[in-house]
């Protein structure tokens, strides 16, 4: 075949048949969601993450974030169709106005009337929310009085849920607490030793997070070892820019590395997790400084980002010590002190546990950092756990591959790759049902 014709073909190809089949895929999609879709939707005080799942395949339909929300320029990404699209918010550019405009798009692809209920991310369920509801004002108000303990999270999610109600006003909506699963930890592991009174009074206790990615990782880990999830016992570490580890016991949450708020465990991307509280009022003398201004250089300014002080992305300082760059020293320092944590915390959740049938590992840093996996491992050997490095550094793969890689005859180490919005759309889907 000549060059000419083999151009003349791939044109025909490129301008004829692909327009063609992009077209019919977003037909069959339409088709598809036609019937009937979930919007997940994550609300953070200045964004809001979103996600369209179909009821049946749930695959995300579309999905996307609104960022720099009540700044003048926020804006909305939406991905659909493998295509990303960004666009300003007009009018108030608030969480209302990011849901309006979401309403929009979704209508111009003729998705809007697919929707059947929206699931809300709520961070905060405190004693009382101790499962996913059907939002009423009662729901409603209760979220508020958690408010005080999920100051940064709570006041967000609500400022979702009442931009829903007004611009949708007659959709069922769902908040799924991410502290709900943990509601089955003992006493043993959820009080802390402080005054009686500090407990019953004024709820002090542990209440854990990341609950939703850990009730999907139980189910999925249980379905990776053939085993059934009321049978199955897991140590798994939920690493992200946020991290924190739990023991599962035959299928529940037995312990967690956070407590009455994010802040406690593992060092994170910019959270300092545990350490002695009396530095707080020692740094408050010393720096002349509030309270709550420390407590905002705890969350804010400590972990990966406080050591290194470079960045609290965890793949800046994986290339910063493979790379020679300036500051190795501290981005070393503080990949060793993140991953030493995270095995001491992973040695601590085993004693709650009668056997651990899997370690496992998820999350952005979970899922995809290899290197930090082995380092972790490496500091567990004491316990027989080993890493078979070439299974190791093929996960995630390309094509996001979940599975084994421990080596054959030691305790078995999983990567899963976490889904809150699918958790968050089943809880939604089942209680609309109902
Ligand atoms: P969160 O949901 O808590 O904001 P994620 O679960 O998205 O966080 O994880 C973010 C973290 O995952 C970041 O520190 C990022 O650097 C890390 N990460 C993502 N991909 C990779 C990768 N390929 N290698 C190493 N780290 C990664």
């Amino acid at each position: 075949m000549s060059r000419a014709s083999i151009r003349k073909e791939k044109s025909f190809f490129t301008k004829t048949i692909l327009p063609f089949l992009a077209e019919a895929q977003s037909l069959c999609y339409n088709q598809v969601v036609m019937n009937k879709t979930i919007l997940v939707l994550n609300a953070g005080s200045s964004s809001l993450k979103f996600s369209l799942l179909d009821e049946k395949t749930h695959a995300a339909v579309i999905s996307g974030a609104a960022e720099r929300l009540g700044a003048d320029d926020a804006f909305i990404t939406i991905k659909f169709n493998g295509e990303k699209k960004q666009m300003p918010l007009a009018g108030n550019k608030d969480h209302t106005a990011a849901i309006a405009k979401l309403m929009d798009e979704l209508d111009q692809r003729g998705l809007k009337s697919s929707i059947e209920a929206v699931g809300h991310r709520v961070l905060h369920g405190g004693a009382k929310l101790t499962k996913s509801m059907l939002i009423d004002q009662s729901v409603i108000d209760e979220i508020e009085r958690c408010s005080d303990l999920g100051p940064l999270h709570n006041p967000a999610n609500l400022k979702g849920i009442y931009a829903v109600q007004e611009v949708m006003p007659h959709i069922p909506q769902v908040a799924v607490f991410d502290t709900a699963f943990h509601q089955t930890m003992p006493a043993k592991a959820y009080r802390y030793a402080v005054p009686e009174e500090w407990y019953s009074k004024y709820h002090v206790r542990r209440y854990g997070f990341h609950g939703t990615s850990y009730q999907y990782v139980t189910r999925r880990a249980a379905e990776l070892l053939g085993q059934a999830p009321e049978k199955t016992n897991l140590v798994i570490a939920h690493i992200g820019n946020g991290a924190s580890v739990a023991a599962i016991k035959n299928g529940q949450s037995v312990d967690t590395s956070m407590g009455l708020t994010p802040l406690e465990g593992l060092v994170m991307g910019t959270r300092a997790g545990s350490l002695d509280p009396a530095i707080i009022p020692f740094m408050m003398k010393k720096l002349g400084k509030t309270v709550e201004e420390i407590l905002h250089d705890l969350n804010h300014k400590s972990g990966l980002l406080g050591i290194s002080g470079i960045s609290n992305d965890h793949r800046t300082l994986e290339d910063t010590v493979a790379n020679n760059k300036e500051g190795k020293e501290r981005a070393q320092l503080a990949l060793e002190m993140s991953s030493y944590r995270l095995a001491k915390y992973v040695a601590a959740m085993m004693v709650a546990l009668p056997r651990v049938d899997a370690l496992v590992f998820t999350a952005g840093i979970g899922e995809h950092a290899a290197g930090f996996r082995r380092d972790v491992v490496k500091n567990l050997e004491v316990f027989g756990y080993k890493v078979d490095d070439k299974l190791n550094n093929a996960m995630p793969g390309k094509n996001n591959k979940e599975g084994l890689i421990s080596q054959a005859d030691c305790p078995k180490i999983l990567v899963i790759s976490t889904n809150e919005e699918l958790m968050i759309a089943e809880e939604t889907e089942e209680l609309v049902k109902k």
